[in-house]
């Protein structure tokens, strides 16, 4: 199995959320993470697609590549969960690793709110992504699905209706 990108980020998000997305259960925007990003780059930077490489490696799709500087960019339209974003850029630095591309680092763009944050893979990082992928694995072949997580973050979730809505429950 392949964890990609999006398990890493939504496993720091909500592991409801990634048994959901990982068992093939897609909402009108479940692909917010990838659309978001794109929408707000190309509005933010149009003449930067052109410089950056669209990569797949190890099942995961990092849209933005700069070859030249080892760079990753990662596009974001909100900091509100800026831990899952980070671990979604480590992850992709982790993959490069294993299929010998060394020296890269990410940055996390958030163009709306004028804000970077620089991301670079330490060795603690390392021995924990490794233990976070068998945690990811667990989760996605469990046949259970994990609890909500009664989160102002599920406010806005691609599953927000899908797990409350319909069971007329609301999140104060
Ligand atoms: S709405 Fe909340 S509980 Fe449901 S998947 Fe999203 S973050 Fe998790």
């Amino acid at each position: 199995m392949n964890v990609s990108g999006t398990h890493f980020n939504y496993y720091h998000v909500c592991k409801r959320k990634l048994w959901l997305f990982a068992s093939g259960i897609f909402m009108e925007h479940t692909s917010d993470l990838v659309y978001e990003g794109k929408l707000i780059h190309e509005e933010s930077y149009p003449q930067r697609a052109e410089r950056y490489e669209e990569l797949e490696i190890g099942g995961c799709k990092i849209d933005y590549y700069d070859p030249r500087n080892k760079i990753i960019h990662e596009i974001k339209k909100s900091d509100k969960i800026e831990f899952a974003h980070e671990w979604q850029v480590k992850y992709y630095i982790f993959v490069l690793e294993c299929n010998e591309i060394h020296g890269v680092t990410g940055i996390l763009e958030y163009p709306t709110l004028r804000h970077k944050n620089k991301v670079i893979l330490t060795d603690d990082d390392r021995i924990k992504i490794q233990k976070i992928i068998i945690e990811i694995e667990t989760i996605i072949l469990s046949n259970s699905c994990p609890s909500k997580i009664n989160s102002k973050i599920c406010r806005n979730c691609s599953y927000y209706e899908f797990c409350y809505i319909s069971e007329s429950e609301t999140i104060n």
